[in-house]
């Protein structure tokens, strides 16, 4: 299996990534670590962030590297079924080349599972669906303040209980439209507010999909220089749940 991959690193530029992400640092510490093909992928959460991504993508074409380098963005939701900061034009104009997003809240102080549920699958759905989107990042990450609302033995059941029907949901909508489900390093396997329970849990839930035939992208999420690397952490769970070549995506340039 090709290794060396991360689809979801920040910047400095968008004051995501802390200052010692900037994009030379980047793609030099990237080569250092051995990576073959990354993405650069700040944050774009309202129309009033555009502005920094023309920095980004400057500092992309003027640093000279062997590594593959794609321009990306990750996407959030606005609000609860709201919509991405996102569209067509946005697309074409800036060039992206990698497209990640999805849902960063739970949205709701309910402790019914099936409630908080309800409303992370309609929003992978919509991300899963959405032609412009190529990876739905990080499912069921939540910040702290929201982990720390609810107990971690609610948390395992919830990643534990996950319904048949909407593990087919995802797998079958991420195959027919060619949009990967994220492993991410930072936000789920390295993310000390996660119980490991919980994380044994969800490579449960990578391995169902993966049988449904879901794609996978891995990220490493980094902020912070050093935490650039930590993708081969993803790429050995894949090489351990024997993920078939054909489901591990990757990006293609625009033509
Ligand atoms: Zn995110
Ligand atoms: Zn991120």
């Amino acid at each position: 299996m090709r290794t060396g991959m991360d689809y979801h690193i920040h910047t400095f530029y968008q004051r995501c990534g802390n200052w010692t992400m900037t994009v030379p640092a980047v793609i030099r510490k990237c080569e250092q670590c051995r990576l073959t093909s990354i993405a650069i992928t700040d944050h774009l959460n309202h129309l009033g962030q555009l502005d920094a991504f023309h920095y980004i993508k400057r500092d992309i074409q003027d640093t000279a590297t062997d590594l593959d380098v794609y321009f990306g963005v990750e996407l959030n939701f606005q609000s609860c079924d709201g919509d991405f900061a996102y569209n067509e034009e946005i697309h074409e104009k800036l060039g992206f080349e990698v497209v990640i997003g999805g849902i960063h809240s739970t949205y709701t102080d309910s402790q019914n599972l099936r409630e908080v549920l309800e409303i992370q699958h309609r929003h992978f759905m919509k991300t899963l669906e959405n032609p412009l989107v190529d990876v739905l990042v990080h499912p069921f990450w939540f910040c702290r303040s929201e982990v720390a609302a609810r107990s971690p033995e609610w948390w395992e059941k919830l990643i534990e209980t996950l319904p048949d029907d909407y593990i087919s949901a995802w797998a079958e909508t991420s195959r027919r439209n060619h949009c990967a489900i994220e492993l991410n390093v930072a936000a789920i396997f390295y993310y000390d507010a996660l119980s490991e329970r919980f994380k044994a849990h969800y490579v449960d839930f990578v391995q169902r999909l993966m049988e449904k035939g879901a794609l996978f992208s891995v990220g490493s999420d980094a902020h912070d220089i050093n935490w650039l690397g930590s993708t081969d952490y993803a790429e050995g769970l894949l090489a351990a749940l024997r993920m078939p070549e054909e489901q591990v995506w990757r990006p293609s340039r625009h033509s």
